[in-house]
């Protein structure tokens, strides 16, 4: 079967190729769960359609053994005994079978939707929570730029796929397929020979509609892409409105639109051209069944049968096959949809068991102890870590940081300070060599365990959605107000916090009161002191606010950073000048270290990059302004990639 046209850049691509059939392993895995649902589905499917096949059937026999009173009343399944012998108690037992039937139905369209609706409800639940959870679990990588829309992507469109195909479509699957059986199987009950003529029509219906679903499905698939471009196109610009109006460029970016949005209009023009000759089509090979069922029958009951047909057909026996044979055209539509939506369910099963199936680089020893931390001694010994295979970000990097003491990484902007941190934390494992807390290795210690006690405070704060409180309390949940209050002022956010339309129960994050950088950076260092870590990260955490702001956050750092382990990466050198130990990375490798005084004096590159910060760049060596420039140009190559 034709799995899904594949999206460049797709990070699941391999995983997908791998799994196999990836239906059968979500009934495997999911469907087996919720076997009740799905046999109440199924039987209540089959005697729904059964029941909703009565009354023409006995239409039929009303007209002949009542009305016209040519034939013996006798129903299936239903000793003669039974039967009353007057005509008016047949009429009775029919329209009582009949309302019966409709009573029926309706109870069983109840269970059946109770079934189909409570299997892929179930499902797509355990589906989504699952991949959530796998998906925090992965890399970091995986969070980078593209592939952040991918996941969105999965965990909604594609788990909503799933539940639109388990549902609506195994339920139409199976109400139809017991409708084409149980016609059928009437039909020859009835009089095999005309049924003949009337299930001529099914094979070439169904021909009709698998040619279709073959046409439509390319075509449908332009326009899935059309469209993803017109969204680029429009997000790209929205993002950009500011660049666009300063540059005057309405009319070039009116026309870029204006391109995209013609690739979707003649993409869905070609799908509409076909789609809407379909059911015409349809309607045409039926009507063909339909004519040559009426013609032959109706000469038939005339008593001048065709060629090789033999017996008699009675005036109800056509009625029926007349109502029933009208009844063809629907299912057959509506197997082309199902194929289609199996088709898509196809897809999304398989981007979501690649998503499961992706390896997490980092596994937990099954051993491992609990961390536990007492003086806070932090070693790097010999440690060497790349993303990938092919480049090696850090290399041979060792250093020591006594429990209590300030350790801060300097270089230029892709030195790999950021990435020394990420390793305590234990984004990623080292390639080789090893890092130590209090001489346990990362690796021999639970994860929440380690995250727990090393807390960390980024540049970049994120807020969720929710109160002010909430964020301050977010990873340490069991604090009340007095210890939130208490944080907030150790911060220095208590007075900003205050002045908010309600204090600390105002909403923030998207939704709520904007907060500037230097707040939430606050708001952010409140949390790490409430969480009280033994250790700590402080990744540039006075970047981008104004010299005020500045002296306040650093007040706060002093008093979250007093007798902690801390490892603290600035550019802003002032901020870090008293650090116990400053060690400068470039390149990945360590290339000076000591306290600024000794750095300053030994006048490597802490001592000229300070010489920047301080406003002597005349005074520079040529050497080091060449460095910089190399080092810039490698990096736009590195962007370029
Ligand atoms: P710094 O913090 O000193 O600016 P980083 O540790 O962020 O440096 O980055 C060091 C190098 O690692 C850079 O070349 C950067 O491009 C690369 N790098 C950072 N994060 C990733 C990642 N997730 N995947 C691949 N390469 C990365």
């Amino acid at each position: 079967m034709d799995v899904a046209t594949a999206d460049e850049d797709d990070p699941f691509e391999e995983q997908r190729e791998q799994a196999e059939n990836p239906m059968r392993r979500l009934f495997a895995e999911y469907g087996a769960e919720n076997t009740v649902a799905f046999v109440v589905g199924v039987v209540s499917s089959v005697v729904a359609r059964v029941l909703d096949l009565i009354p023409p059937v006995l239409l039929g026999l009303a007209v002949d053994a009542i009305f016209f009173d040519n034939k013996a009343y006798t129903l299936l399944f239903v000793p003669d005994a039974w039967i009353p012998a007057t005509n008016t108690g047949q009429l009775w037992l029919t329209i009582g079978i009949i309302a019966f039937a409709f009573f029926g139905g309706a109870a069983f369209h109840y269970t059946r939707n109770w079934g189909w609706n409570s299997f892929a409800q179930h499902i797509q639940h355990d589906i989504r929570t699952d991949t959530y959870d796998k998906m925090q679990r992965l890399n970091m990588d995986f969070f980078a730029d593209k592939q952040t829309g991918e996941m969105m992507s999965i965990l909604s469109n594609d788990v909503n796929r799933l539940e639109r195909f388990l549902n609506d479509g195994m339920n139409s699957a199976f109400r139809l397929g017991v409708m084409v059986v149980g016609i059928a199987g009437v039909l020859l009950w009835i009089n095999w020979q005309l049924a003949l003529v009337t299930l001529l029509i099914v094979p070439l219906l169904a021909l009709f509609t698998y040619k279709f679903v073959q046409t439509i499905q390319p075509k449908y698939a332009e326009v899935r892409s059309s469209v993803g471009q017109v969204n680029s196109r429009l997000e790209n610009n929205l993002g950009g409105i500011q660049v666009i109006k300063t540059s005057n460029t309405e009319s070039f970016e009116s026309e870029r639109v204006d391109d995209v949005s013609q690739d979707y209009f003649d993409a869905n023009w070609d799908a509409i051209g076909t789609r809407i000759k379909f059911f015409p089509g349809l309607r045409v090979l039926a009507g063909v069944g339909f004519v040559l069922t009426f013609l032959i029958g109706g000469l038939w009951v005339l008593g001048q049968p065709l060629g090789p047909l033999s017996g008699t057909l009675d005036e109800g026996e056509f009625v029926t096959f007349i109502l029933l044979g009208q009844r063809f055209i629907w299912p057959m539509a509506q197997f082309g949809q199902i194929i289609n939506m199996y088709q898509r369910a196809y897809a999304s099963a398989a981007r979501i068991f690649g998503l499961m199936d992706e390896p997490s680089r980092i596994e937990e020893d099954p051993n491992a102890d609990e961390l536990v931390v007492e003086d806070g001694h932090v070693v790097y010994d010999d440690v060497t870590f790349g993303y990938d295979e092919t480049e090696t970000i850090i290399e041979d990097v060792s250093f020591e940081v006594e429990g209590g003491e300030t350790l801060a990484l300097v270089g230029p902007t892709g030195a790999g300070k950021s990435t020394v941190l990420k390793l305590l934390l234990r984004m990623y494992d080292v390639d080789e060599g090893a890092i130590s807390i209090d001489d346990q290795d990362l690796r021999d210690v639970t994860i929440p365990s380690l995250r727990r006690q090393v807390g960390y405070v980024s540049q970049d704060t994120f807020l969720f959605y929710g109160t002010v409180a909430e964020n301050i309390t977010y990873g340490t949940f069991d604090a009340d107000r007095e210890n939130v209050v208490e944080a907030a002022k150790a911060a220095e956010a208590h007075d900003f916090i205050t002045n908010l339309p309600d204090g600390y129960d105002t909403e923030v994050g998207e939704r709520g009161v904007k907060l500037s950088g230097g707040q939430r950076q606050r708001i952010s260092i409140a949390r790490a002191i409430l969480k009280d870590p033994e250790i700590l990260v402080l990744d540039e955490a006075t970047s981008d606010v104004d010299t005020e702001t500045e002296m306040l956050i650093q007040r706060s750092l002093d008093r979250l950073t007093e007798d902690r382990t801390t490892f603290a990466i600035a550019h802003r050198l002032s901020t870090i000048k008293d650090a116990d130990n400053i060690v400068v990375l470039e390149d990945g490798r360590i290339v000076e270290r000591g306290s600024h005084e000794e750095l300053i004096d030994s006048d490597g590159l802490y001592a000229h990059l300070w010489g920047v910060q301080a406003g002597e760049i005349d005074e520079l060596p040529d050497e080091f302004v060449e460095r910089a420039q190399e080092r810039d140009a490698r990096r736009v190559e590195s962007d370029d990639d």
